[in-house]
């Protein structure tokens, strides 16, 4: 038996574009910078946005909206930053997610994996914050640590050459 080709939506990707923030999905040019600097492509090779800009090109409606890749984004708008034709990718992703919600493509136990995955990535967020933040203190403390130490260095230098007449003086000496 032939296989079942997937059903193709051309009105897909119009829909997409229609949507708050996906305007500019229809100029994508498929260069990849949004792929090359994705942390989620970095760690799983099936997750790719230019390859999701692709699909909505081609209308894979069906393939897409059901499909775990809409959900492994995380939201950190690298590829939303670099794209040379401000396709903003992550606005892109958010409304999939809500078109796959409100067309019933997103079952329970997805919608609960994402909560928990969620859930995670604020973890993570939050204590990477709290190293970036405990570090730049490591690093203003040791500056003012410094300024104290030139501080001092300068003012024992002034004493040391407390005896010794500026020109000024030593002509007036003379
Ligand atoms: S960076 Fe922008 S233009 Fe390039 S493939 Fe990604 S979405 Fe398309
Ligand atoms: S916003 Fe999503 S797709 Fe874009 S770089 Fe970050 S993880 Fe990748």
């Amino acid at each position: 038996m032939a296989k079942e080709e997937p059903m193709m939506d051309a009105g897909f990707k119009y829909e997409v574009a229609a949507r708050p923030g996906a305007e500019n999905i229809t100029a994508c040019f498929s260069c990849g910078v949004c792929t090359a600097g994705c942390p989620v492509s970095e760690v799983d090779d099936r997750y790719n946005p230019r390859k999701i800009v692709r699909m909505i090109m081609w209308g894979m409606r069906e393939e897409l909206l059901s499909s775990e890749l809409v959900w492994l984004c995380n939201l950190c708008y690298s590829c939303h930053a670099h794209c040379p034709q401000n396709v903003k990718f992550t606005d892109v992703i958010t409304n999939l997610r809500e078109m796959a919600v409100q067309e019933g493509y997103a079952d329970k136990k997805m919608l609960q994996k994402v909560d928990r995955i969620d859930t995670l990535m604020q973890v993570i967020r939050r204590e990477l914050v709290a190293e970036v933040v405990e570090k730049q203190k490591d690093v203003a403390d040791a500056e003012q640590l410094n300024t104290a130490a030139i501080v001092q260095q300068l003012t024992a230098d002034d004493e040391r050459g407390a005896d010794i007449p500026c020109p000024e003086t030593r002509e007036t000496e003379q």
